[in-house]
C-alpha cells in the first residue's frame, strides 16, 4: 500500500529519509509531480510544480530533489514524444512537440549530469502501465493497457512485464476511428491528423466542441455518447490487435460520472460478440494511490538503479 505523501516542498518530519531513496518525476504538459520513496509502493514525500519553460521547470525540480541526501536514482515518466533508444545520441530527449520550448529538451541528461546517479526515462503512460501491471489492476495478468484521456490521449501497453516499443513508442491516441453516427461536422483538433482519436475525444477536443467539460454537459447530451463510443473503439482495437486482458482508463476526462460504464457498453456493442477475448477483457479505473504516474515514475527509477543506467 502506498503511504500518503506530503504536499509541501519541505522534508516530512516523520518519514524515513535516511534510507536509500528513489526519486520520480511525472512530467506532464501542465504540471510535474515530484516524488521520493524507498520503493514504488512506499512514497514518502511529493510535491507538484507548474510546467513552465524547460529551464525554469527543470531547475525547480532539481532544487526540490537536492534536499534529499540519500537519492540513489531517478525515474522520469514524461509526456512525449521521447527518444527511448539508449544507443541514440538523443536518448531521453523530448522530440518534436507543440509544447513551446520543449522540443529537443534533454530531460534525462539534465538530471543525470546534475545528480550523477542512474536516471531512467519512459513515457508517462508506459510508466503508469507498468505500475498498474505490477502493483494495481494488472496483478496476475499477462497484458495491460493504460489509457490516459486528458489534454491528449496516450496509451501504454505492457505485455509480459515489458512496455511494447517498436520504432519508437506507440502513439495509439492517434489511431483513426470510425465517426460516431451524427458526428460528421467537427474537424478534430489534432495538429497532425485532425480527426484522429485524440483530435475527436481528448479533453482539448471536448473543450473545442462544447466550450466546457464533459461533466458539464447534460446526462443525455449526444457528446457523452460520442466520446464513450470513441473510447470504446480504442478498447475494441486493443482487443482486436493484442487481445489485451486489462484496460485501465485514467486521466481527467475519465472522472466524468458514468463515462467508464458507457465506454464498457460501447466496446461490447462494437464487438458484437465476435472477438474471443473481448468478453473477458476488463475495463477499469486506475487502482494506485497516490497515482499510477507517480508510482510509475519511482518504478522507472528503481529499474534504472537495477540496470545501472549511468549518466553521460
Ligand atoms: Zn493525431
Amino acid at each position: 500500500m502506498v503511504s500518503s505523501a506530503s504536499q509541501n516542498t519541505g522534508k516530512p518530519a516523520c518519514a524515513n529519509l535516511s534510507a536509500p531513496l528513489i526519486g520520480g518525476i511525472e512530467a506532464g504538459g501542465t504540471k510535474f509531480v515530484l516524488s521520493v520513496g524507498t520503493s514504488p509502493t512506499e512514497i514518502l514525500a511529493s510535491t507538484t510544480i507548474t510546467t513552465a519553460d524547460p529551464q525554469i521547470t527543470l531547475m525547480q525540480a532539481a532544487g526540490w530533489f537536492e534536499q534529499f541526501d540519500q537519492l540513489q536514482s531517478l525515474g522520469i515518466a514524461s509526456f512525449g514524444p521521447i527518444d527511448l533508444d539508449p544507443s541514440s545520441s538523443r536518448w531521453g530527449h523530448i522530440l518534436e512537440t507543440p509544447k513551446p520550448g520543449w522540443t529537443g529538451c534533454d530531460l534525462r541528461g539534465f538530471f543525470a549530469r546534475r545528480f550523477s546517479i542512474p536516471v531512467g526515462i519512459d513515457t508517462d503512460v508506459n510508466g503508469a502501465a507498468l505500475a498498474e501491471f505490477r502493483f494495481g489492476a494488472g496483478r496476475g495478468a499477462v497484458s495491460l493497457a493504460y489509457i490516459t484521456v486528458g489534454t491528449g490521449i496516450g496509451v501504454g501497453l505492457v505485455i509480459d512485464d515489458k512496455p511494447v516499443l517498436g520504432l519508437g513508442h506507440p502513439e495509439m491516441g492517434h489511431i483513426l476511428p470510425r465517426r460516431a453516427e451524427g458526428d460528421q461536422d467537427f474537424p478534430g483538433v489534432c495538429p497532425y491528423h485532425g480527426d484522429c482519436l485524440e483530435g475527436l475525444a481528448s479533453g482539448s477536443a471536448i473543450a473545442a466542441r462544447y466550450g466546457k467539460s464533459l461533466s458539464d454537459l447534460s446526462p443525455d447530451h449526444t457528446g457523452r455518447r460520442w466520446i464513450a463510443e470513441y473510447l470504446g473503439q480504442l478498447c475494441h482495437t486493443l482487443a482486436a490487435t493484442v487481445a489485451v486482458e486489462i484496460v485501465v482508463l485514467g486521466g481527467g476526462v475519465m472522472q466524468t460520472p458514468g463515462l467508464i460504464d458507457a465506454t464498457r457498453n460501447a466496446a461490447d456493442m462494437l464487438d458484437q460478440g465476435y472477438l474471443p477475448g473481448r468478453a473477458r477483457q476488463r475495463i477499469v479505473m486506475p487502482q494506485l494511490v497516490p497515482g499510477s504516474g507517480a508510482v510509475g515514475s519511482i518504478l522507472l527509477g528503481q529499474l534504472a538503479l537495477q540496470a545501472g543506467h549511468h549518466p553521460r
